[in-house]
C-alpha cells in the first residue's frame, strides 16, 4: 500500500466494507469511527480500532475472514481500496457467530494483499458529520501494536455508548420488505456492492485454531465497490415470475474497466448491497444474486445493466450515527454537487404493471423520489440535463509537438451555474453524444453538435452508440476566462477522441461541457506559507502544473503572504519541442531572476538519449541542476537525464531539502505512471517528504 493511500485511510471517519456471513453470502457494509480508527501499521498491515459496525449487520470479521475494503472521502471525491483478510482479532466473536454488535467490535488486524485508487467518476459530494457521542472512543496517537493490545482490553469491558446507539433493528426476508426500505432504495444516488471471487467456502471448523478463535476461511477473496447515479437510478420492478418479489436494476456505466465487481459476478452471483439514507443515518442492507445483461443499455448511461433478486435484508434505523444538531435533527449529509459524470437523460417510463409496491405503502417511483431528493440536496448544482452547457470553439493552435490548444468560449444561456466556473488546476469533462463522434454523412441533419467534417470510423466505434465523456484540464487562468468568456484546453493526441479534437475540431464547432471539477488545484499549496513547493510534471502532465503556476504568480503579484517562497518545477519532456508552454515558463523564470514576486525555477529533463559527449549525462545533468541551488529563479536543461532524487536534492540544495523533510514543504506530480511513481518515491522514500504534503493526478482511468 503506497504511503499515500495508508496516509488517507488514518483521516477517514467511515469505511465501507464488503465481508461474507457464516453461509458465505457476501454483505456490503460500514464501519464508523473517529478519524484514525484505521491505521497503516506498515505497507501491508492495517489496524482497527475503536470502530462501531453497522447494528445488525451479518457480516462476519473473524480471523481468516477475507475482506475488501474501501475509503471515501466524499467531500472531495478521493477514493482508495484494499482487498485482505482479517489477520488477528483481539476479543472473540458474540457467541452466535455474528459480530455485528454496535458496541463490542473488537479491534483487529487486515492484511493488505491489494491496494489502488479508483477515479472520482460518480462520486456525489457530501459531507458526513458523524455523532463523536455515538462512536466508540478514538485510539491513542501514535499508534502502535501496544496501543492495539490496550484497546483490545478496554473493548472487552466497555460499556454500550449509549442505550439507543442502535435504534429499531428490522431483518428479514424480501417478503418482509416495506415502505421505508423501498423509500431508501428509490432516492438513492450511492451504493455499495460486496462481491466474492473464486467462491470456494468453508464453513468453520468451531474446534478454533491456536489462539481458541474460530477459523472462518471464506474463499479467497471478498470487494467492496461504490456505484453512484442521478437519485432513483436504482428501478425496483416487479419479478415476472414472483410478482411480490422486487428486483433491483441499474445502469452499470463506464467506469475504470478493471470490472472488478462484474468479473466476479461472473463466478459467484451471491453479492450485498448497502444502502443509506444520508438524511437520517438509516442503513439498509440487502443480500441477494445479480445477473449481468451485457447487451441492455435501455437506461440512460448504460454499458449494461445490473438485476439483483433480494433475497434477505437487514435495516437499522439508526446505521449510521449521523452528527446530530442543537435541536435533535441529523445533520442531513446532503448532497452538495452531484457528479458532472451523472448521465443525462429520463429512463425509460417504466409500465405500471411492473412497478413494485411494497407491502405497506404505495409504489416510491424513482423520479418522485429523485424529486424529493434533488429538493433535499438543496444547493446542490443539480444533475440531468441542467448540468450540461454548450461550449464553441473559437480558436486551435499547436502548442507544442502532438499538443494543440483548443480555446472554448461558454454560451450564456442556459445561465452558467457554479459547476461551469474552475479553479486552476481543475479539468473540465465534456460529453459526445454517438452524434457527436458519428461521421455527419451517418447522421443526417444531426444536431449542431456533429462535428463539421467526417471522422473515422474508428472514433465512431468508440462510443458503441452511447455518450462518451472525456476530461481535459483548464489551462487558462479563472481571472482570464471571467473577463472574457473563454477557456483553454492543451490536448494530445492520443486515442479516438483526441485525435478526432485534433483532426476536426474548428471554430465554429460546438460541444457539450458538463462542468469543471478536480481538487488538485493551486489551493493545495496557498493554504499556508512554504518554503518550498515542489511541482513535477511529465510530457502532458504540466497542463494543471501550468495553471497552478499561473494561480502562484497571480497571488504573488497580488501580495499574498501565502505563495510558496520558492517553486520549483520539474518538467520531464522526451525531446524540448514536446514541452508546452515552455516559452511561458522561461519568461517567468527570467522573470523571478529579474525580481519578480513569484520565485519559480525550472528544470527541464529530456529523456531521449543524448549524442554521446565527454561528460555522462547523469553527471552533467548533476551539475546543471546545482546552479538552481542557492539563487532566484531561472532555468536548467539537463538533456538525456532522468529525474531521480540527486538530482532534486541537487537542485532544491540543502536548505530546499530540509524544508521538504521538515514539514516545510509540499509536491505536487502529474504525469505518466511510471514517471509519477518514480517521482513520488523520489521525493517521499528519497528525499522524506511527508505523505500527506505529496498531491498526485493520473490522467489514467
Ligand atoms: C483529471 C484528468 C485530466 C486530464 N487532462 C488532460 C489534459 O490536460 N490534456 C490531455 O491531453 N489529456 C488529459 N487527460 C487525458 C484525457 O482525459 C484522455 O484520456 C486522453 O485525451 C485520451 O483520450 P482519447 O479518447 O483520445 O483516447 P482513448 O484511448 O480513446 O481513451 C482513453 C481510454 O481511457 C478511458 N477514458 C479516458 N477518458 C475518460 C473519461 N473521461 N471517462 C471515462 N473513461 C475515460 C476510456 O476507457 C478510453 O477508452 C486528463 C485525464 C484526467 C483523468
Amino acid at each position: 500500500m503506497p504511503g499515500q493511500h495508508a496516509q488517507f485511510f488514518g483521516t477517514q471517519n467511515l469505511m465501507f466494507i464488503g465481508a461474507r456471513d457464516a453461509s458465505g453470502q457476501p454483505w456490503a457494509s460500514a464501519l464508523a469511527g473517529h478519524p484514525g480508527f484505521i491505521t497503516a501499521l506498515d505497507s501491508k498491515l492495517l489496524a482497527l480500532t475503536g470502530y462501531r459496525r453497522l447494528p445488525g449487520d451479518p457480516a462476519l470479521l473473524t480471523k481468516g475472514s477475507q475482506v475488501g475494503g474501501l475509503g471515501i472521502e466524499f467531500a472531495t471525491r478521493r477514493r482508495n481500496r484494499v482487498n485482505g483478510r482479517v489477520t488477528a482479532v483481539s476479543a472473540p466473536a458474540s457467541a452466535d457467530g455474528a459480530d455485528g454488535d454496535v458496541n463490542g467490535s473488537p479491534p483487529l488486524l487486515m492484511s493488505v494483499d491489494l491496494s489502488f485508487g479508483n477515479c472520482p467518476k460518480y462520486i456525489q459530494v457530501r459531507d458526513v458529520k458523524l455523532d463523536p457521542s455515538q462512536l466508540p472512543p478514538p485510539p491513542k496517537q501514535p499508534f502502535s501494536p501496544t496501543t492495539l493490545l490496550a484497546a483490545a482490553a478496554a473493548a472487552k469491558g466497555a460499556r454500550p455508548v449509549s442505550a439507543d446507539s442502535g435504534g429499531r433493528v428490522l431483518r428479514g426476508s424480501w417478503a418482509e420488505l416495506g415502505a421505508a426500505q423501498a423509500a431508501i432504495i428509490a432516492a438513492a444516488d450511492t451504493f455499495f456492492i460486496a462481491t466474492g471471487y473464486n467462491g470456494r467456502t468453508k464453513t468453520g471448523s468451531g474446534a478454533g485454531d491456536e489462539d481458541g478463535q474460530d477459523v472462518f476461511e471464506a474463499g479467497v477473496g471478498c470487494d467492496v465497490s461504490h456505484r453512484g447515479g442521478p437519485p432513483g437510478f436504482v428501478r425496483m420492478e416487479r419479478s415476472a415470475a414472483a410478482p411480490d418479489r422486487p428486483l433491483l436494476r441499474w445502469a452499470d456505466f463506464a467506469g475504470n474497466n478493471m470490472f472488478q465487481t462484474l468479473g466476479n459476478l461472473a463466478t459467484d452471483p451471491r453479492c450485498g448491497l448497502l444502502f443509506v439514507d444520508w438524511a437520517s443515518g438509516a442503513s439498509l442492507q440487502l443480500a441477494g444474486t445479480a445477473v449481468v445483461d451485457l447487451a441492455d443499455r435501455s437506461l440512460p448511461g448504460a454499458q449494461r445493466t445490473v438485476t439483483f433478486q433480494v433475497e434477505s435484508f437487514v435495516y437499522a434505523e439508526r446505521g449510521l450515527p449521523l452528527a446530530v444538531r442543537d435541536d435533535g435533527t441529523a445533520y442531513a449529509a446532503a448532497v452538495r454537487q452531484y457528479s458532472p459524470y451523472l448521465p443525462t437523460g429520463a429512463p425509460p417510463q417504466l409500465p405500471a404493471a411492473r412497478v413494485w409496491t411494497p407491502r405497506d405503502g404505495p409504489a416510491v417511483t424513482a423520479s418522485a423520489a429523485s424529486a424529493a431528493s434533488a429538493a433535499a440536496a438543496g444547493t446542490a448544482d443539480g444533475c440531468g440535463g441542467s448540468g450540461v452547457l454548450e461550449v464553441e470553439c473559437v480558436g486551435v493552435s499547436w502548442a507544442a509537438e502532438g499538443i494543440k490548444a483548443f480555446q472554448f468560449r461558454l454560451s450564456a444561456t442556459p445561465a452558467p451555474t457554479s459547476a461551469h466556473a474552475y479553479t486552476s488546476g481543475q479539468y473540465a469533462i465534456f460529453e459526445f453524444p454517438p452524434s457527436a463522434l458519428s461521421p455527419p454523412a451517418s447522421t443526417p441533419g444531426a444536431s449542431a453538435l456533429s462535428w463539421p467534417s467526417a471522422t473515422s470510423a474508428a472514433t465512431a466505434a468508440v462510443n458503441k452508440g452511447s455518450t462518451v465523456t472525456r476530461t481535459w484540464t483548464v489551462t487558462s487562468h479563472p481571472a482570464a476566462t471571467a473577463a472574457s468568456g473563454v477557456f483553454t484546453l492543451a490536448i494530445k493526441r492520443a486515442g479516438a477522441v483526441s485525435s478526432a479534437m485534433h483532426d476536426t475540431l474548428a471554430p465554429g464547432t460546438k460541444l457539450r461541457l458538463r462542468g469543471f471539477d478536480g481538487d488538485f488545484t493551486a489551493a493545495a499549496l496557498l493554504a499556508a506559507p512554504l518554503e518550498v513547493a515542489v511541482l513535477a510534471a511529465g510530457g502532458i502532465g504540466i497542463t494543471p502544473l501550468w495553471a497552478v503556476v499561473q494561480a502562484l504568480a497571480a497571488a504573488a503579484a497580488g501580495a499574498s503572504t501565502a505563495v510558496p517562497k520558492r517553486v520549483l518545477l520539474l518538467y520531464s519532456v522526451r525531446h524540448l519541442p514536446e514541452a508546452a508552454f515552455l516559452g511561458q515558463l522561461r519568461e517567468l523564470a527570467a522573470a523571478a531572476e529579474a525580481g519578480a514576486e513569484l520565485n519559480l525555477q525550472v528544470l527541464l529533463t529530456t529523456t531521449a538519449p543524448e549524442p554521446a559527449t565527454a561528460a555522462p549525462a547523469v553527471r552533467r545533468g548533476l551539475e546543471v541542476a546545482a546552479a538552481l541551488a542557492g539563487r532566484r529563479g531561472g532555468v536548467a536543461e539537463a538533456r538525456g537525464c532522468r529525474l531521480s532524487a540527486e538530482l532534486l536534492a541537487v537542485a532544491l540544495g540543502p536548505a530546499g531539502v530540509a524544508a521538504l523533510a521538515n514539514g516545510g514543504g509540499a509536491a505536487m506530480v502529474c504525469g505518466p505512471a511510471g514517471f509519477m511513481a518514480a517521482t513520488e518515491a523520489a521525493l517521499v522514500e528519497g528525499l522524506g517528504l511527508p505523505a500527506d504534503r505529496l498531491y498526485s493526478e493520473s490522467f489514467n482511468y
